[in-house]
């Protein structure tokens, strides 16, 4: 059983695109089939070899691995297009000979004129045939004399039908298709002809791929007709609507998958969002589905014909949820270039540094949709400033009253007299802070979150006393500031502000 995902190096890796290949792999992977990567770039003019690089690392950063392609080879290969020219020639060769094709000498200006006089006169647009019937001595005179030909398929009469594993059956009457391009004249194959011809030498026996293209299938269902094939099952996937039921796009935002790469997603997060687009699980309820899961159960059978929307949301929940699932180590490594970026950590991040970072992430990570949004969420434990802390008016409003001192005060006093100061100590404290200055709830912690972070709002306290602690030990690009430090440094500034 082998499938095939054939993206063309024309543009990033777009959501939809990557549900596609994710469906695929789900597939071969769970049958024990083959999943084939080919490249269709049969366009020089749009295709880019950085843009198949940048495929292949986004399906790969996916976790999609292939078994066969164009970095890999295999016994089908090339598994580029533009290597498989010959090929392509070949077959065309053979239907010409047949009588299944036929040179066509029209010019793009008279294919224009033919389309504006079909719109004109209210008429579907459409290949008028001209060239159908020309004789041999013509065609051989005209290919002589240097004429530009492209070569046409010749579509019987009849009905084109396929039965998709999604839509079900699907009919097409043949002279709604026209005769279409096989071999431009520059002698470059179209999409439809190449498919075809790729699926079948590649022995693909079910095609996965977007709705897009079931108004490709007919024509192709032709050409494996005219060329004695048998076609492969067809599975079109549903569209991929915005948030404003419009089909997907740019438009929306971020749709390519660099994009949320870029922002820190886990591929985990990512693969399982992507397989609720269009797939539901057999309970109906079930949307947690980590990679061994997902394979085990997907089948095509839960497989939805209708549209689906893009949430994301709903996939920076799951994201949140793989977050927090993540070993840690594993997560510190994937934060890291996002904190050197922002000047945090080293370059060379040393092994307690990374240990501390640990801690760093649980007291932050609830709050976190995603890995870049972690600077903004550290940025108090590098950055502190007790100026600045008092500069916002919401945090004066908090820390100036008298009672807010005073608690203040007391756990200065004994943040100092402590050896050693960790979640459990700080507690404690809080509890001897708490009787000693007959405050509580709000009016007990609001001050001392103020005092220790500059904000109003934030991490667990007892989170970060110890990453406080045991970050001021380190040696770091921002130095971080124990609590102690922090406190005094905050007494001194609402003195200043308020002597
Ligand atoms: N190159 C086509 C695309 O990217 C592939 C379509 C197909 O799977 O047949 O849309």
């Amino acid at each position: 059983m082998r499938v095939r995902f054939a993206p063309s190096p024309t543009g990033q890796l777009h959501v939809g695109n990557a549900r596609t290949a994710l469906f695929n792999w789900l597939f071969a992977r769970g049958q024990n089939g083959v999943f084939v990567l080919r490249i269709e770039d049969t366009d020089p003019q749009r295709s880019q070899a950085e843009f198949e690089r940048q495929l292949l690392e986004d399906i790969r950063w996916l976790g999609l691995d292939w078994d066969e392609g164009p970095d890999i080879g295999g016994a089908a290969g090339p598994y580029r297009q533009s290597e498989r020219g010959e090929l392509y020639r070949k077959y065309a060769q053979e239907l010409l000979e047949k009588g299944d094709a036929y040179h066509c000498f029209c010019t793009p200006e008279e294919l224009e004129a033919e389309r504006k006089t079909a719109l004109a006169e209210g008429r579907r647009p459409g290949y008028s045939g001209k060239c159908r019937a020309l004789s041999v001595d013509e065609v051989t005179q005209r290919m002589q004399s240097g004429q530009p030909a492209a070569v046409r398929l010749r579509i019987p009469q009849g009905e084109l039908a396929f039965d998709d594993m999604v839509h079900g059956r699907k009919r097409f009457a043949s002279d709604t298709q026209g005769d279409f391009v096989l071999l431009r004249s520059e002698g470059l194959p179209t999409y439809n002809f190449a498919v075809v011809v790729d699926d079948h030498l590649m022995k693909i026996a079910h095609v996965i791929r977007g709705d897009d293209h079931i108004s490709n299938t007919p024509r192709q269902i032709a050409l494996y007709q005219a060329l004695g094939w048998t076609p492969p099952r067809f599975a079109h996937l549903s569209t991929i609507l915005g948030p404003d039921r419009t089909r997907l796009s740019k438009r929306h935002g971020g749709t390519s998958v660099d994009y949320f790469r870029e922002l820190g997603l886990l591929p985990e997060a990512m693969t399982n969002y992507l397989a609720l687009l269009g797939w539901s699980a057999a309970d109906g309820v079930s949307e947690i589905f980590p990679r061994r899961e997902l394979t085990a159960q997907f089948s095509f059978s839960n497989i939805t014909k209708s549209p689906a929307v893009f949430d994301t949301q709903k996939l920076f929940w799951l994201n949140r949820h793989y977050m927090k699932e993540s070993p840690r180590e594993e997560l510190v490594e994937r934060a890291l270039p996002v904190l050197r970026k922002a000047g945090f950590v080293d370059a060379e991040t040393s092994p307690e540094a990374k240990q501390w970072l640990r801690g760093v992430l649980d007291a932050v990570l609830k709050n976190l949709n995603h890995l870049s949004e972690l600077p903004a969420h550290v940025r108090f434990i590098f950055h502190y400033e007790s100026g600045a802390a008092l500069a916002a008016e919401e945090n004066r409003a908090v820390a100036e009253s008298e009672a807010a001192r005073q608690v203040v005060a007391a756990l200065v006093r004994r943040v100092g007299d402590a050896d050693k100061l960790d979640s459990e100590t700080f507690r404690k404290i809080m509890g001897e802070v708490k009787k000693e200055t007959a405050q509580k709830g709000k009016n007990l912690f609001h001050p001392i979150r103020v005092a220790l972070t500059g904000q109003t709002s934030g991490p667990e306290l007892d989170k970060l006393i110890p990453v406080f602690e045991q970050g001021s030990k380190l040696p770091l690009p921002c130095p971080v500031k124990s609590s102690l430090q922090r406190l005094k440094e905050f007494q001194q500034a609402v003195l200043k502000s308020s002597p």
